[in-house]
């Protein structure tokens, strides 16, 4: 009896069946946890209420623990004293774990070009999604999530995530 290619593709086929399955329900069932810091933090609140309604996406059960949590939504402005604060954060946080960076003082310290602001979170964390604005409006914020969500549906590679390892200027900390 000769090899049957179709059988063998279909052998081939169930882990990747699995693992588009998985990333359905992944992205379809973000917990997010908000660390928000200034006004952006106040405009994320509108994405979580009922005009806006993020549970359209499947990410409205918001957690204030990073154990329960595996999206970190960072709004507002990051001085360096809550650098390692927020690190510790996110290594508490569950596997896959994702981070949005919401408005221009998260993702580059927007105007406060000063010695105490972070000049963007990625100096310190793997950053999936950064929305723009100042502050950006809830459908941009929106817009990100959907990004992330397409990322996860896609099940993309994420170098930056790879390459993540805790910041050397926080190791003596
Ligand atoms: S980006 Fe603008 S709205 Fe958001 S925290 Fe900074 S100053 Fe406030």
């Amino acid at each position: 009896m000769g090899l049957d290619t179709e059988d063998l593709s279909k052998s081939f086929a169930l882990p990747t069946r699995m693992e588009t399955f998985m990333a359905w329900g992944r992205k379809n069932s973000l917990w997010p946890m908000p660390y928000g810091t200034a006004c952006c933090g106040i405009e994320l609140m509108s994405v979580m209420g009922p005009k806006y309604d993020l549970a359209r996406f499947g990410a409205e059960v918001v957690r204030f623990s990073p154990r329960q949590a595996d999206l970190l939504l960072v709004a507002g402005t990051i001085t360096e004293k809550m650098a390692p604060v927020i690190v510790q954060i996110y290594e508490q946080m569950l596997e896959p774990k994702y981070v949005l960076s919401m408005g221009a003082c998260a993702s580059s310290g927007g105007f406060y070009r000063a010695y105490h602001v972070l000049q963007g979170v990625d100096k310190i964390l793997p950053v999936d999604v950064y929305v723009p604005g100042c502050p950006p409006t809830p459908e941009a914020v929106l817009d990100g999530v959907m990004a992330l969500q397409k990322m996860i549906e896609d099940v993309r590679p994420r170098p930056w995530k790879e390459r993540w390892t805790r910041p050397s200027f926080l190791a003596g900390e």
